[in-house]
């Protein structure tokens, strides 16, 4: 298996549109470097009475545009350039979808899958501690990503609130929509995601009522792609998977049902009317729609010549790497880019700090039609500069998002 660093995967995506935007060797090195990090040791106390040191790091990657935007990810397999990477890929998301934000991303290298509420809560209020005088709401706003949901965001909230003494909502996103958090947030990436892919079934000639769909990962954007595919769009979920394995019914899910089956067993495995599958198998089902919504680089040279889907939307960051990029794009399976379908996430945050600024609170109809507007937006631009070009769709996002990342750093006078 062929190793992958996304740090590398996306400087080289940097690169395909450096030609394009004429883009010298030395702004190039600019931009190929994070601006700020910070790493941190973070010491918890667990349940049983020991003591145990965390990594954690927080990576601000270019704030030309904007305060810098991005989640924080507790995951045992973190590394430092796994969250340059998604720094960065943070940079151009916001730049694409015209965010006045720039890029970050937070990790800590933890299984919270074997930790208890108590000993969740104690290291995510331990990490604002330790990076409380790094980010602001007005310097760089964190925000949920793998295994980080409302729950943390409101503990990291209420400790940055303490530390400062005062309730600062604007410090991070993807807070419970009673305290400080936006309608619409929790299922904002999937629902921005489908808006693309509408958008795309229409200029790729695909109907979307019935058609197959494959879905890697089904954590909160995985889940509700499910849900929203089915419930908005009437296509037929045939597959879904999580990290021990997936399921596989040709007629479709039943996507409520598994939900349920999930919640009770911990797997989608084993759920009845539906065949086991491995998630290699999944990426290499007969589908119109394949959906990778979970970790980095799950497709890659090794098995992207086995992958039959017509199109796929990248709901995760990163999932395609580079050489599985060329090789399908040679092969006519367009890919929607992440900084392009799964821009939903932040643009709802955006909304939600935007809401917070002002101490309001919007309705969910009007959070949503102004995601739509946001992605259609992005979508048409994508487009036209891919096709008109004659470039993959990748290139054509780090094409407009690039340009105005280095328009703003020339207007700033730093290039
Ligand atoms: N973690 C999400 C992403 O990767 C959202 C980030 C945010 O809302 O700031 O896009």
């Amino acid at each position: 298996m062929a190793e992958q660093n996304l740090f590398e995967e996306v400087k080289r995506h940097l690169c395909s549109c450096s030609a394009d935007l004429q883009i010298t060797p030395n702004l190039e090195a600019v931009m190929k470097m994070p601006m700020r990090e910070l790493h941190v040791s973070i010491p918890v106390r667990m349940d049983d009475g020991s003591i145990r040191a965390f990594s954690g790091f927080r990576v601000q990657y270019n704030d030309a545009l904007g305060p810098t935007k991005g989640g924080i990810r507790f995951h045992p397999d973190e590394t430092i350039d796994t969250i340059r990477g998604l720094a960065a890929i943070m940079t151009w998301k916001c730049a694409l979808h015209n965010l006045p934000l720039g890029g970050a991303k937070g990790g800590v290298i933890c299984n919270p899958k074997t930790m208890s509420s108590g000993e969740i809560e104690r290291l995510s209020r331990a990490y604002i501690q330790a990076t409380s005088h790094f980010i602001g709401p007005d310097r760089d706003i964190p925000a949920p990503d793998v295994y980080t949901d409302s729950e943390v965001m409101a503990w990291m909230m209420d400790e940055y609130s303490r530390i400062f003494r005062k309730t600062t909502f604007g410090v991070i996103t993807g807070k419970p929509v009673s305290l400080g958090g936006s309608e619409g947030r929790e299922d904002a990436t999937a629902r921005g995601g489908w808006f693309v892919i509408r958008e795309a079934a229409k200029d790729f000639g695909i109907v979307l009522e019935g058609a197959k769909v494959a879905i890697q990962g089904f954590g909160n954007v995985g889940a509700h792609a499910a849900i929203i595919g089915q419930e908005q769009y009437s296509v037929r979920v045939v597959a879904v998977s999580d990290s021990r394995g997936g399921v596989f019914a040709r007629e479709g899910l039943d996507v409520p049902a598994l939900l349920e089956h999930k919640k009770k067993t911990g797997s989608v495995m084993d759920f009845p009317d539906a065949r086991n599958i491995t998630n290699e198998e999944l990426l290499a089902l007969d589908v119109d729609i394949l959906i990778p919504a979970a970790l980095e680089n799950v497709i890659t040279i090794d098995n992207a010549s086995r992958v039959k889907a017509r199109f796929i939307a990248e709901f995760a960051n990163g999932p395609v790497s580079g050489d599985a990029d060329a090789l399908l794009h040679a092969r006519g399976v367009p890919i929607l880019p992440d900084i392009l379908c799964n821009g939903g996430g932040v643009i709802v945050s955006y909304l939600e700090m935007v809401q917070n600024f002002n101490l309001d609170h919007w309705e969910r109809g009007e959070v949503i039609a102004r995601l739509e507007r946001k992605m259609v937006d992005a979508y048409r631009a994508v487009y036209n500069l891919a096709s008109g070009n004659n470039v993959p769709m990748r290139q054509a996002g780090y094409t407009i998002a690039v340009g105005r990342v280095v328009k703003a750093m020339k207007y700033r006078g730093w290039v």
